[in-house]
Formats: structure tokens, sequence, C-alpha cells
């Protein structure tokens, strides 16, 4: 059972339902129309010999013109019995005979009746007695009228005969109900076997995905609104999102082996350079220099990288406070004031009171990025302005410059890992930096966006939740 599918499991439950629920219903029917039937044969035994008794009567002399064709006459005690004809017609399988209290026969000729006048009368009782193989219920009257006291009436009928009265319906209802059930099985295994195929196809992509074979594989069932169908469509999309991130994975080992290539191709060169014959001491101290730049822009890189996996991946506890952002705002302003690069002014417009939770060293490190940047790409004798105010729910967060922008189509790809716009745009720089600030971003469940323009400048917008 364990083992069996799941179609074979739905039809084996339902059909042990409809069994019992089959079941059920026909011995509920039986029981019914037995107690209905055997009620009935016993009223009628009793209704007809409750009338024989009537069709008897006691004469003590009989005139020649009482004797008519119709009626019989038998001597009893000091007169006679008269009994009618009709005495004798069987109604509804009931037999009559006319006993003495002795068990002498006195009228009828019912062979069934003289089978069971060995039994002892029983008056106004319908009992079930057995003469050979067959039931019978016997119903006996003990006649009191003045003169036929002593006789008893006799009614029997056969059990079979009620056997016999069991509706149409029922005999019919108990040859359609099983093949009923057999049409009720089929239809639903049937039915069970279609509606789980799909079942199949989920089973097969999922385990050819994770075997590793192919990533770009999807069930594909189309459209529907059935569970499975829903189970599918959820599938197809947690694929397309693995196959995204592990796409994401090779593209981000392929820049960082590119990233590293080039520094370290350069300090072994500069190493060659240095290692080989007649070189100044001057010469050597300018391989050396060189390779030091190398080493700060790789440890560089290093710690960024870091800051980035463990801001994505959540790797750290980062604390979270509730912070006066308006006051970090003004702090950080304040100092970054101090970079003045290309004579850039730094003008900020903060407003007051405006808190959030949130890490205070992520946040900082995301303000000064954004600065940083706008000192780097602005103009000579530029200008950055730094604001922050509520909207709503919201603290809004804005670096506007008016530097040197970026093209329409750089403005989604900027804040992805290691893409930088041009490098002659700035020899420095990992091009981690945005990606680092939109994940602080995301890990406030907050937004960052930018809005630039080639050659006028470029503003970036946090968007975070404030609170009171
Ligand atoms: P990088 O280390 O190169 O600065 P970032 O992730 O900080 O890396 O930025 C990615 C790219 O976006 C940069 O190469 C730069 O060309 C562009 N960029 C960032 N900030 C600005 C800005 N304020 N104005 C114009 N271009 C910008």
């Amino acid at each position: 059972m364990r083992n069996a599918s799941i179609r074979v499991k739905i039809t084996l439950w339902f059909s042990v339902a409809l069994i019992i629920v089959v079941g059920l219903t026909y011995a509920i029917v039986l029981f019914a129309e037995n107690t209905v039937i055997y009620k009935t044969i016993k009223d009628n035994l009793i209704e007809t010999v409750e009338e024989k008794i009537d069709e008897i009567e006691y004469y003590p002399y009989i005139d020649d013109d009482d004797e008519d064709d119709c009626e019989t006459y038998i001597r009893y005690g000091n007169g006679y019995i008269e009994i009618d004809d009709s005495f004798l017609k069987q109604e509804n399988k009931n037999y009559t005979v006319l006993y003495k209290s002795d068990g002498t026969l006195v009228y009828g000729s019912s062979p069934v009746a003289m089978e069971l006048s060995d039994f002892k009368f029983e008056n106004r009782e319908v009992r079930k007695l057995k003469s050979g193989e067959t039931y019978w219920y016997v119903y006996d009257r003990k006649i009191e009228e003045p003169g036929l006291e002593g006789l008893w009436i006799r009614g029997v009928t056969s059990l079979e005969a009620g056997a016999a009265q069991f509706s149409y319906v029922t005999r019919m209802s108990l040859i359609a109900l099983p093949i009923l059930l057999i049409i009720a099985i089929l239809g639903g295994y049937h039915i069970a076997k279609r509606s789980l195929s799909p079942f199949n196809q989920i089973v097969e992509t999922a385990g050819n995905i994770a075997q590793g074979r192919d990533l770009k594989k999807r069930i594909n069932l189309g459209e529907g609104d059935s569970e499975l169908h829903k189970i599918a469509q959820s599938f197809d999309k947690m694929f397309a999102r693995l196959e995204e991130s592990f796409e994401a994975e090779k593209q981000f080992t392929r820049d960082l082996s590119h990233e590293l290539r080039t520094p370290l191709a350069v300090i072994g060169a500069q190493c060659e350079l240095s290692l080989g014959e007649d070189l100044t001491l001057e010469e050597h101290r300018d391989a050396l220099k060189v390779i030091q730049r190398q080493n700060s822009k790789m440890t560089n890189l290093v710690e960024e990288l870091l800051t980035f996996t463990r801001v994505e991946r959540k790797t750290e506890s980062y604390k979270m406070d509730k912070l006066d952002l308006s006051r970090l705002v003004s702090a950080v302003c304040e100092d970054m004031k101090l970079v003045a690069e290309k004579g850039i002014l730094l003008t900020e417009d903060i407003e007051p009171g405006i808190y959030v939770m949130g890490n205070r060293d992520l946040l900082t490190g995301l303000l000064i990025n954004l600065i940083n940047n706008a000192y780097k790409y602005g103009k000579e004798d530029g200008r950055i302005k730094v604001s922050l105010r509520k909207e709503e729910n919201r603290a809004i967060l804005e670096v506007e410059d008016d530097g040197i922008g970026m093209a329409e189509e750089d403005k989604s790809k900027i804040f992805n890992r290691f893409y930088q716009i041009d490098s002659s745009r700035s020899s420095e720089g990992t091009g981690l930096g945005l990606a680092i600030a939109k994940e602080i971003a995301n890990f406030h469940s907050g937004e960052l966006t930018v809005e630039s323009e080639l050659g006028k400048g470029s503003t970036f917008t946090l968007k975070i939740e404030a609170i009171r």
C-alpha cells in the first residue's frame, strides 16, 4: 500500500467507501422490506382467519328450506355447523382449516394444515413453525360462539410466499447496484489516472533538473486552474529563479576571476622585471610601487566582496536599531564635505527627526558610497546636493550631482556586481560599490533607484520605511 501509486490509493479508498455505502443501503432496504412484508403476511393471515369465523354458524336443527348449494352442514354436538363454501377459498395463499380442540379435522382439506396438525393450538397468536424444510406462519383462533365451543380455526401461510412479494424495484436494485458500483470504480480509476497524469510530467522535469541535466527545462503544463496546474506553475517559476541564480553565480565567478587576473598579471610582470638584471634602485622602487598599488586594489576588492556577501547572504547578524536618520545623514555630509575633490561643493537639505529601523554602519556605508561616486563622476567645480525628507511613511534620501551622468541603457546595469560603465571614466573602483548599496537597501526592505542623463548629472534615491 505504501508503494502503491496515488491513483491506486484514491481508487481503493473511494471503492471501499462506496462498497460500505452500498452494503449499508442494501441492509437497510432489505431490513425495511422484510419487516414490512412479513408484517403484512401476518396481518393478512389474521384478517383471513377472523373473516372465516363469520362463515361458520351454529344451527340446532336444519330445515330442508335452509339447505342451499353454497353451504355445507356438518353435525356437531346437538346441532349442526353451517359453513359457507367460501371457507375453502384461499386468499393470499392463506389456508384455513377447522379443527376440534383434540386435533381432529372437522372441515378443510389443505395438505399443509394436515402437516401442521401435530402442533398445539394457541389462541390469537401468530407463530412461526417449521415443517420439513419450510417455515410457516400459523394463527389459531378459538371459536367462542354458543354451540360451537371446542372448535378452532387454524390459518396457515408459507413464509416463502412472502419472498415472492419482494418488490420489483428491490430486485432490480439488487442487480443494478453492483453494476453501478463497478462502473463507478472503473470511472473513478480512469478520472484519477487522467487528473494525476501531469504529476509524472512534474516528477520527470524536477528529476532531470535535480540530476543537473538541463536547467532550462520547464514543466509547461499550459493554461489551467487545477491544483496541479498551480503546482506546475509554481515549480516553473522556481526553476526559472534557480536558473537565474545559477547563471548569476557562474557570471560572478567569471567576473571575479577576471577582476583578479589583471592585478595578478601586473604583479607577476613587475616581479619578473624586478628580478631581471641591470636594474637601477630607482627602477626597483617603481616596480614595487606598482605591486603595492595592485595589492591595495586587490585588498579593496576582497574587502568589498566580503561586505557584499555578508549583506546579501545575511551571514552576519547586523544589529537593527532605531536610528535618527536625519542626524546620521548630517554627520556623514559634514565628513564628506572634507573630501572637496575637483572643487565640488556639497550642500544638504535635511528634514530633522526622521527615524528608521536600521543598521548604522550599513546605512553610513551606503551614503558614503553614493557621495563618493558623486565626487568621482562629478564635474570640476560642480555641486552635490544631499536631501532627506519624509513622504507618507517613507524616508526619502537623495544624492544629486551635476556630473557626467549616464546613458539610459546603463541605468539598470550599474547595480550589477562588477559592472563599470567605462573603465576610462575612473581608474579606481571595483564596480561593487553600487551592488553593495543595493543589497543594503534590500536588507532594510527599501529600494535604491537612479535617475540620470548623460552629461547632465545623476540622482540616486533611497526609499526606506520611516518609524515614529
Ligand atoms: P565603481 O567602483 O566603478 O564606482 P559602482 O558600483 O560604485 O562602481 O558604480 C558603477 C558604475 O556606475 C561606475 O562605473 C560609474 O560609471 C557609474 N556611476 C556610479 N555613480 C555615478 C554617478 N553619480 N554619476 C555617473 N555615473 C555613476
